[in-house]
């Protein structure tokens, strides 16, 4: 439920169809001083904290396939751009060790730690 924030748009990712109303597309969300986001995502205000300069990601577009995905661990990565899972396995030798080892514990297919709208930034 967001009380405030002028919704442009659901957001959806292409991924797990996590779907959410969004505030804001680009790399400068408003109402904030001097943040300057690394690529060009869909955010919204944070409805859950009173603070101006609160807001929430939720995602962006795959820097390969373009595909709009959330920014949750299950369905992208940014590593200097924004990655969907399945290019970054797709392309995974050209990802460092540490990128490598991390997927490679997300093999459980029932994992349960979707993310939410309702998850920090
Ligand atoms: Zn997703
Ligand atoms: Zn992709």
């Amino acid at each position: 439920v967001i009380s405030h924030g002028v919704a442009r748009g659901a957001f959806t990712c292409e991924l797990c169809e996590l779907s959410s109303p969004y505030t804001f597309y680009g790399q400068k969300p408003p109402n904030t001083r001097g943040i300057v986001l690394l690529e060009e995502c869909y955010g919204m205000r944070d409805p859950f904290n009173p603070e101006k300069e609160k807001f929430l990601l939720l995602g962006s577009k795959c820097s390969v396939c373009n595909k709009t995905v959330c920014v949750g661990t299950e369905c992208s990565l940014f590593y200097t751009k924004r990655f969907c899972l399945p290019c970054v396995r797709e392309h995974l030798d050209q990802f460092p060790e540490q990128i490598q080892t991390e997927l490679a514990k997300k093999k459980s297919p029932n994992s349960r730690d979707r993310w939410s709208p309702e998850d920090e930034l």
